[in-house]
């Protein structure tokens, strides 16, 4: 089967687990600055409406609310049990919306839509329901938009899913992290299987179309054989897709996890023994190996985009639609088009000030140089396609591939030594495993990285 990988070297990956970005974006969120301002980004919006640019529409919308704290988590969230604030703060996605929208060519319609957190689901039916017709006010959504939401099964009633339903949603994403009971205590996320269990049934009987369970292996306690047991759990389940995060304890950025203690985390040595047995568990049932966490069924929309070489990464990470203009609403969001990214502000007070004085919440931002743009080509390409073509990027931007990215393919020798790629005269390929170091191939062409980490740790590790 393509999706499978087989003969994991777990000592090779040893050997390559070192601190890197992520690529949902590139140049890479450090990189964002607050020189760039609010008018600077009302001025881009302004300037997409050109004949030539994409008709189509990404929209993200960021729900940061919760009603407990998982002691892993590394979004950007706050825990409240007050539910006037989230009405508080759908109030202000409103007034978000109202002032970008009439920024926008009115023919351009939003192809994907994406609801993330924090938890989405932590709304109210009604919230749910009233928050969702504000947005189709706002923008025209596309009959056929990929329309999906991070669902948190715990405290959620079947009303829920049938006003996200109602609301046009068709895929959703639903946190299950590890099914031990010992572990999910320890993390402070006790979800039982029955009531994963139940939403994942709700969610089939409503018609979602494809359904993502998420996975963390690295979680205190976790062992080989408990993981297995989740694993093996999960399967059960016949997911379309399943995403495998490998825990990310960075308490230097993310404070809380100082709630997790460091003895109570498995070895290096034993999250690669999980990892490789998680690998191979799902690829032997069925599920393709899409790249960076992903696996996903062969029928599956992302496998499919995969084999087509339209997969393309964006903040959510793989995304079957490329091309679209992202817009981010909501604290902490970013949206993307052009030569810009535009982060929001991640203070909430912050946030509502910048919507009350009727300026748009940008915090940070970046304006991408051509350089930039030659170098997320081939980062996303070679993280979605797994090879890349010298001759099409040379065609594309007008270089000479070789001179260009000499040093990088320098540094990508010993990766082709260790067998990770393929390096010839017209091209590269990613091979074996070096699919499940896509990041450490990846920052052979980051011109920015050796910068950035320099004086402190800022990414998580690549394995
Ligand atoms: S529900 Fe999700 S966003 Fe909220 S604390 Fe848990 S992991 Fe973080």
């Amino acid at each position: 089967m393509e999706g499978a990988i087989a003969n994991i070297d777990v000592g090779l990956l040893k050997k390559y687990d070192r601190p890197g970005p992520r690529y949902t974006s590139y140049p890479t969120a450090p990189l964002f600055t607050p020189a760039f301002t609010a008018d600077d980004f009302r001025r881009e919006i302004i300037a997409t409406n050109t004949p030539d640019a994409s008709p189509d529409l990404s929209l993200y919308f960021h729900f940061p609310f919760c009603d407990t704290l998982c002691y892993f988590c590394g979004c950007t969230m706050l825990v409240t049990r007050d539910r006037k604030r989230i009405e508080e703060y759908n109030g202000y996605l409103q007034k978000e919306m109202a002032l970008v929208a009439p920024l926008i060519a009115p023919h351009r319609q939003a192809t994907q839509l994406h609801w993330g957190g924090g938890t989405p689901s932590y709304l109210s039916p009604d919230q749910i329901v009233s928050i969702a017709g504000a947005i189709r006010a706002a923008f025209p959504i596309a009959a056929d938009a990929e329309a999906s939401v991070e669902i948190d099964p715990r405290e959620l009633a079947r009303p829920h899913l049938e006003a996200l339903r109602q609301a046009g949603f068709n895929r959703m994403s639903m946190g299950i992290q590890d099914f031990d009971p010992h572990v999910q205590a320890a993390v402070n996320r006790v979800q039982p299987p029955e009531v994963s269990r139940q939403v994942y049934t709700w969610a089939r009987e409503l018609g979602f179309t494809s359904v993502n369970l998420d996975l963390m292996y690295g979680l205190p306690f976790q062992t080989l054989a408990s993981f297995e047991r989740t694993v093996h759990d999960i399967i059960a389940y016949d997911a379309d897709r399943i995403a495998v995060f490998n825990y990310a304890h960075v308490p230097w950025l993310k404070p809380h996890q100082r709630l997790i203690r460091p003895e109570d985390l498995p070895s290096p040595e034993l999250k690669l023994d999980m990892l490789k047995m998680t690998i191979e568990m799902l690829t032997q049932n069925g599920y393709e190996y899409i790249g960076m966490d992903h696996f996903a069924k062969p029928d599956d929309e992302l496998s499919r985009a995969r084999a087509a070489r339209t997969l393309y990464r964006n903040f959510q990470g793989y995304s079957t639609r490329a091309g679209a203009d992202l817009y981010g609403f909501g604290m902490s969001s970013i949206s993307h088009f052009r030569n810009v990214y535009a982060q929001n502000t991640k203070n909430l007070p912050e946030y509502y000030r910048a919507l009350d004085a009727g300026r748009h919440a940008t915090h940070l931002g970046y304006r991408m140089t051509g350089d930039d743009h030659l170098r997320k080509f081939v980062i996303m390409r070679l993280m979605c396609d797994l090879e890349l073509e010298f001759a099409t990027v040379e065609q594309k931007f007008r270089i000479d591939f070789l001179k260009v990215f000499a040093r990088a393919l320098e540094e990508l020798k010993p990766l082709a030594s260790d067998g990770l790629v393929e390096l010839s005269d017209s091209g590269i390929r990613v091979v074996g495993p070096g699919r499940l170091l896509l990041r450490n191939i990846a920052m052979c062409f980051d011109a920015y990285l050796e910068r950035l980490t320099r004086e402190k740790p800022i990414f998580s590790r690549t394995v």
